[in-house]
């Protein structure tokens, strides 16, 4: 099936300790967060035209090393069929499956589950709060967005996938304690939280890049709210410290 494709990153061990993985980039995504660092994967007309069988054989040629298959994007779920297909045969291969996906489609999301073994649901504010979530990700006129994540987090929590919430924090939208502890209430069943640094370079709106990166003892604190509101598993991602455990 014919699909666009932002790239592949052959072999990754950077994101997902003790596997080794290759990563399909989708193109285009459906929001259009200010902050968002991957402006070049945003247009649906961007990237190249591929193959899901291409790219099945092009992974087979990597060898037997790669054991994972990470889709992700732009947003994985703006193209459902060609990322349903390319699961569907990673999975008969034999293949670890994971997607990171924005959540915004949870009706693809539900059809992808049987061939999902990790789920990674970007979660950018507080679900009960449409109004901030449409301006942390630039819908200001999108409808039920916040309705539609809530499924697809429950969806996924039910399901026999492993999930993670994935927070990137933002100054001026998201970076307080008080809206990580609302965001750590809205995922509680989940089997982690991870909160990531937002990063000032190439942003979607150019003023963002003005603002300065969170360091990693402001995630720490943050991850210490999201933790008194009874999360076990709480993780950051920093340049400073890489992936940690709080
Ligand atoms: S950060 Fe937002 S706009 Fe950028 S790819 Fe992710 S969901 Fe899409």
């Amino acid at each position: 099936m014919k699909f666009r494709l932002m790239g592949i990153t052959n072999l990754s061990t950077v994101d997902w300790p003790g596997k080794l993985v290759t990563v399909v980039f989708f193109q285009g995504c459906d929001l259009r967060c200010p902050w968002c660092q991957n402006v070049e994967g945003i247009s649906p007309s961007g990237g190249k035209e591929a193959d899901t069988d291409e790219v099945i054989e092009h992974i087979k040629g990597l060898g037997p090393i790669v054991d994972t298959l990470v889709v992700t994007g732009g947003e994985p779920l703006f193209q459902p069929e060609a990322c349903l297909e390319l699961l569907k045969k990673a999975k008969g291969l034999g293949f670890y499956c994971a997607i990171e996906t924005n959540g915004g489609n949870s009706q693809a999301l539900k059809r992808l589950l049987p061939y999902l073994d990790f789920v990674v649901i970007d979660i950018k504010a507080p679900l009960n709060d449409p109004k901030l979530y449409a301006q942390v990700t630039g819908q200001m006129q999108k409808t039920g967005l916040t309705d539609k994540i809530k499924e697809s987090l429950k969806l996924a929590i039910t399901s026999k996938a492993e999930v993670e919430a994935r927070t990137t924090v933002v100054p001026t939208l998201n970076d307080d304690e008080r809206i990580i502890a609302r965001i750590a209430n809205d995922v509680k069943g989940v089997d982690c939280l991870r909160l990531q640094q937002f990063r000032n370079q190439c942003t979607l709106d150019p003023s963002f890049q003005k603002l300065p990166m969170p360091n990693r003892e402001r995630l720490l604190k943050l991850a210490r709210a999201a933790k008194r509101e009874g999360l076990k598993n709480v993780k950051i991602f920093t340049v400073e410290g890489g992936l940690e455990t709080v």
